[in-house]
């Protein structure tokens, strides 16, 4: 039987019978995949450490017999992520991507970009050179745009007008239109409104390629704008629910 090699992150594991494991990978050249880990349970010896969440690793793999799973022959660690595993926001930050991804990709469906996105954040979260917030914000603005789902934040979605002649302090956002309008088109209010400047930032965050999406400031205030907003539109586009997400509010208001 042919195998497989690729880059992979591991997105999910779970028990299965006494001695094996299932093991959900977002591979780079195959997509999502679930493989079966066998002995992964019960020795150590054969997967050892390699099989922890979010880590990066070099999987080979072969198609299972007939219907049945993938089964995973080796994996070794390119890189561990330890920190992202010992911090408790950082484990919720990465839990939450990897829910999204897991969600939203079909089993097999090649996404290489949104596999060099996840581990560019990854290798990020896990330096932790830049605010762990920050770079949430960044990772779904631009799975959004991967994903076709970019807000429209230049123009009113109904009439057109450029953002910089929108009257008024607070701009409002219509999660129905996708995208911001103007107080003259605006009815009935139903959406979410913030701070001009929040709009600029996340506009640039939306359109800069990643390495200099990553050079983004945001005042305090802002920065809570853009979460509440990338958090609330990401939940509306996908339209599922994410344990993951409701874990991370949790925490982020017990402190
Ligand atoms: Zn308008």
């Amino acid at each position: 039987m042919a195998d497989f090699s690729t880059q992979a992150i591991v997105l999910r594991t779970v028990d299965y019978s006494d001695s094996d494991k299932i093991v959900t990978l977002f591979t780079s050249g195959y997509g999502k995949i679930a493989a079966i880990a066998k002995g992964a349970k019960k020795s150590f010896k054969r997967f050892g450490g390699t099989l922890e969440l979010f880590s990066l690793v070099d999987v080979v793999w072969s198609r299972g017999q007939r219907k049945g799973l993938p089964v995973l022959k080796e994996a070794t660690v390119i890189k561990p992520f330890d920190r992202i595993r010992t911090d408790i926001f950082k484990t919720a930050y990465a839990s939450y991507w990897s829910e999204l991804i897991y969600k939203w990709m079909e089993e097999g469906q090649r996404h290489y970009s949104s596999f060099e996105l996840l581990t560019h954040v990854l290798c990020s979260l896990d330096k932790d050179e830049i605010d762990d917030d920050v770079i949430s914000i960044l990772f779904q603005a631009k799975f959004l745009a991967l994903c076709g789902f970019s807000p429209n934040l230049e123009r009113c979605s109904v009439c057109q007008k450029p953002l910089d002649a929108f009257s008024g302090r607070l701009i409002e956002f219509s999660f129905k239109k996708g995208g911001v309008i103007c107080l003259e088109c605006l009815g009935k209010k139903g959406g979410m409104s913030f701070l001009r400047g929040t709009v600029k930032q996340l506009l640039w965050v939306f359109n800069a390629p990643l390495n200099k999406a990553f050079r983004v400031r945001f005042s305090k205030k802002s920065k809570e704008e853009a979460i509440r907003f990338i958090e609330a539109f990401v939940t509306y586009c996908f339209d599922k629910e994410f344990k993951s997400l409701k874990f991370l509010r949790d925490i982020r208001g017990a402190t």
